[in-house]
């Protein structure tokens, strides 16, 4: 039987534990769906460089397209 997990939040922590389980059950055995209230990620440490010019919002911020590989 397939078993499915629900994770709360796709920021740094949802992200990470997407990424574990999934090194961990191929899709066919684990299904993983992630919840946000946004359909974009932000990379919040990259925050820090862009008032500096050091990089740029577009570098640091995915988009919903990003979460979709979570889901099998
Ligand atoms: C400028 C800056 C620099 C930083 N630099 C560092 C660093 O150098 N090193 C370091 O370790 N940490 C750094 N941090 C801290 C790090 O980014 C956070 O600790 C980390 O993002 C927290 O992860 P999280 O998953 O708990 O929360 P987040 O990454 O904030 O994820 C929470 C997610 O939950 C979603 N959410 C919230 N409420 C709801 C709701 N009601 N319904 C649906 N979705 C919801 C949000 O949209 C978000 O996507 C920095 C933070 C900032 C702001």
């Amino acid at each position: 039987m397939e078993r499915r997990v629900v994770i709360l939040g796709g920021g740094t922590g949802g992200t990470l534990t997407a990424n574990r389980i999934r090194r961990e059950y191929p899709s066919a055995e684990m299904q993983i769906t992630v919840v946000d209230q946004d359909d974009r990620h932000v990379y919040q440490p990259g925050l820090l460089f862009v008032p500096f010019g050091l990089t740029h919002p577009e570098d640091i911020v995915r988009g919903v397209m990003w979460r979709g590989r979570f889901r099998g």
